[in-house]
C-alpha cells in the first residue's frame, strides 16, 4: 500500500510533542505508540530546516494504519480550532479526511482478513490442502495435549510420564480411532477431512457419553476444536493406562475406577482434558467465574 500526504510541519511537532505519547497511549498500547512515535519522530528529523506552515510530504506506514487514521482526526480537529476565528482551511482539512477515508477502508480490509485467518476459514483450499493442513497440525495439537497431561496435577495419583507414538491416517470408512495404551495412538482423520465442504465440522462420541455435555457431540465452524477433542479423547485412554499401572501400589480405589474403558475414571480425564482444550471456547458460559 501506497498513501501519501502532504501534513503540515507544525501538526507534525503537534502529534510528536504535544498530542504524544500521553494523547496515543489512550487508545492504544505502549509498543504500538512508540514505534508510532518513533515513526513520527524521524519523518521530522529529515524535515528539520521546515518552517510551522510548510507543508511536508509523508509517505504512511501500513504498519501503523489504526494510528495514523486516529492522528490525523486530532490533526483536522487541531487545524478547525486553529482556524476558528480566521476561517478554516478547509482545502488542508479536506484532503486530510479523504487519505483518513482511504485508510480506513483499508483497515477495515486487514481487520477483516486476519479475523477470517483467526476464524480459521479454510473454504478456500482443495481436500488436499486441507488434509496436508491437518496433518501439520494434529502433531502439534497432539504435543499440546500430551504436555498438559504430563503436567497435569489434577490426578490424584501422578502417573509416569507418557509418550506414545501419534500415528493418523485419511482412510475412508471402516478405520477408527484407538489408543493402544501407553504406547500408540491412532487418529482417524478422514470424517474432518469431509466436512470441508460443509464449512462446519462435526465431532461425533460414543453413545454412553454422546449427550454429555462437556464430553459429546459438537458442531463447531472451527476445524481445529474436533481434531482437539479426538486428540483429548485417545489421550485419556494413555493416561487412564498409566494411572491403572502407577496408582495400583498407592491407591488400588483409583487405579480400579480406571478399569472400564470408558468407564467414570477415564470420563473424570477426558473431562480435564476437554475442558482446557475445547469446551472453553465452545461453551464459554461454562466458564463465566
Ligand atoms: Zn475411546
Amino acid at each position: 500500500m501506497d498513501i501519501e500526504l502532504q501534513i503540515k510541519k507544525k501538526h507534525l511537532d503537534y502529534l510528536r510533542f504535544d498530542f504524544g505519547y500521553d494523547g496515543f497511549n489512550q487508545l492504544f498500547r505502549q509498543m504500538r505508540c512508540i514505534s508510532f512515535l518513533r515513526w513520527l519522530s524521524k519523518v521530522i528529523r529529515e524535515n528539520k530546516g521546515a518552517e510551522p506552515e510548510d507543508l511536508i510530504q509523508v509517505e504512511l506506514s501500513e504498519h501503523h494504519l489504526d494510528m495514523v487514521v486516529h492522528a490525523l482526526s486530532i490533526v483536522t480537529y487541531q487545524t478547525l480550532c486553529e482556524t476558528l476565528s480566521s476561517g478554516a482551511s478547509s482545502e488542508y482539512i479536506e484532503g486530510i479526511e479523504a487519505v483518513a477515508n482511504k485508510l480506513r477502508a483499508v483497515e477495515d480490509k486487514v481487520r477483516q482478513e486476519s479475523l477470517s485467518e483467526q476464524g480459521n476459514n479454510v473454504g478456500h483450499l482443495t481436500r488436499e490442502q486441507f488434509a496436508k493442513l491437518i496433518a501439520e497440525e494434529i502433531q502439534q495439537i497432539y504435543q499440546e495435549v500430551l504436555d498438559f497431561g504430563n503436567n497435569f496435577s489434577g490426578f490424584k495419583v501422578k502417573p509416569k510420564e507418557i509418550a506414545p507414538k501419534l500415528v493418523f491416517n485419511f482412510k475412508a470408512g471402516t478405520s477408527v480411532s484407538f489408543a493402544r495404551g501407553t504406547q500408540v495412538v491412532s487418529l482417524s482423520l478422514s470424517p474432518f477431512l469431509d466436512d470441508l465442504e460443509r464449512g462446519k465440522w462435526f465431532y461425533w462420541e460414543y453413545k454412553s457419553i454422546r449427550a454429555n455435555k462437556p464430553i459429546g457431540e459438537f458442531t463447531t465452524q472451527n476445524w481445529k476444536l474436533p481434531l482437539y477433542a479426538l486428540t483429548c479423547h485417545e489421550l485419556a485412554h494413555s493416561f487412564q493406562m498409566a494411572i491403572q499401572r502407577d496408582a495400583r501400589m498407592v491407591d488400588l480405589e483409583y487405579a480400579q475406577s480406571m478399569d472400564k474403558p470408558h468407564g467414570k475414571g477415564w470420563q473424570g480425564i477426558y473431562k480435564d482434558f476437554r475442558d482446557q482444550f475445547v469446551n472453553r471456547e465452545l461453551y464459554p458460559e461454562m466458564f463465566a467465574n
